[in-house]
């Protein structure tokens, strides 16, 4: 086993390391993500100078290239200063580069590819209904009934991140009804959120705050045929391949947290004093600074386990989600002590603890809940489905 990370993606690593440092320092992401009420473009515009729109993307298309482990790499790295705010790169890559790039017509790469390498269309995932995410395909209401030249959806989505400012929605719904399986019979739709008929309103929330999560009404929303993504009424099956990338996401996402986490532990722990002391020489923070090391090294690995196996082509599917678990767990815990490292000050609005906190807390929820995840690892050593 090489655990060395190749010459290149080295020195990717570094040059967005150096890259975060001066273009997204951790005082103005604080400042982005409290804005509630304001969309962070001029973050989006400089990952558009910067090219990260692109990363993921084929060079034939206006890309930058880049496997898996690059995309882990660049999430890591944003999220050690960004924390959620990260998902302004994530979800347009995985909803719009990843889902074209993976399963749309030649005609849809060539229209949709090049517009999103170069910063010019912003995607959302419209998937989780109000009646349940977890049990998605068993409660889902939203339908698309097919008319002339398209097709019309109607129904609810909530928790749909960035889709007021999106161009285009990443939407599933029921266009079968008469299905043996609840999976069989879903299509996905790259809706064009200016289509009249959908109404989107931004939802207040716990973290992430200036990134937006809406509801997304659909009512006789009208969708053209050549927006619909891969084969109708299979859109189960085309989405599962995705699910481990989306999850080796996460793991890189909540890693950076946890380095943002330990640098800002260490930095305060050496001036903050106690008794005359620097507070990092009493044993006890010590060991939770100790802890959060331990968290790092381990979800740094499964990390980079999970995304050598995927580039691999290998199926990582149990994988995936143990480091959904831990990832997550490890890094709202990180953050949890962190928040106790810096006391007060981390309870401040004026320090990053609280919002890595507030922005890891997701990550046990979403995109797919912790205990889902470990009915998915239970089932896969042969245990009975639960539920
Ligand atoms: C800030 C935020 C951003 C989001 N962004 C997006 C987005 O961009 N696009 C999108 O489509 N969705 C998004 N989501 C939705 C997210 O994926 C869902 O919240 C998640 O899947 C959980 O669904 P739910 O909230 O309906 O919880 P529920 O499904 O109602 O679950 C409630 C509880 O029941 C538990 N539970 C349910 N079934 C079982 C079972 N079988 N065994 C054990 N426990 C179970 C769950 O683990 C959970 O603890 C976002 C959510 C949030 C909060």
């Amino acid at each position: 086993m090489d655990f060395d990370l190749p010459e290149e993606h080295r020195a990717f690593r570094d040059m967005i390391h150096r890259w975060v440092d001066n273009e997204c320092p951790k005082d103005w992401a604080r400042k982005l993500e409290a804005d509630e009420d304001n969309y962070p473009f001029a973050l989006w515009d400089k990952f558009t100078e910067a090219g990260f729109h692109g990363i993921g993307i084929d060079e034939k298309y206006g890309g930058q290239g880049g496997d898996v482990l690059m995309q882990m790499l660049l999430a890591r790295e944003l999220a050690r200063s960004l924390g959620g705010l990260a998902w302004i790169w994530g979800i347009t890559s995985f909803a719009g580069s990843k889902s074209i790039g993976l399963y749309g017509t030649q005609a849809q790469k060539d229209k949709y590819l090049p517009l999103i390498a170069s910063g010019q269309l912003k995607a959302a995932i419209s998937f989780t209904e109000p009646a349940g995410g977890t049990d998605l395909l068993g409660t889902m209401t939203t339908t698309a009934t097919k008319v002339d030249s398209g097709w019309v959806i109607n129904g609810e989505k909530i928790w749909s991140s960035s889709a007021h400012v999106a161009d285009r929605l990443l939407c599933i719904a029921r266009t079968d009804k008469n299905v043996e399986k609840k999976h069989q019979g879903l299509t996905l739709f790259w809706v064009d959120a200016k289509t009249p008929g959908v109404k989107i309103t931004p939802l207040p929330k716990l973290g992430m705050r200036s990134m937006g999560s809406c509801s997304v009404v659909y009512d006789n929303a009208f969708v053209a045929d050549e927006d619909v993504l891969a084969e109708p009424n299979r859109a189960w099956y085309t989405l599962l391949p995705t699910l481990n990338n989306e999850r080796i996401m996460v793991g890189a996402f909540c890693l950076g947290v946890i380095d943002g986490v330990l640098e800002d532990a260490l930095a305060y722990v050496k001036q903050r004093k106690a008794f005359g002391k620097i507070i990092g020489q009493f044993q006890i923070l010590q060991h939770y600074i100790a802890d959060i090391a331990t968290m790092q090294a381990s979800t740094e690995l499964m990390l980079h386990f999970c995304a050598a196996k995927q580039a691999k082509g290998e199926n990582v599917g149990t994988e995936a989600n143990m480091l959904k678990l831990m990832a997550s767990e490890n890094a709202n815990h990180a953050a949890d002590l962190g928040i106790q490292i810096l006391g007060g000050m981390g309870y401040s609005a004026e320090t990053d603890m609280q919002r890595y906190w507030r922005d890891s807390r997701l990550w046990r929820i979403g995109p797919i809940t912790n205990e889902m995840v470990k009915n998915g690892i239970a089932e896969s050593l042969g245990l009975p489905r639960s539920f």
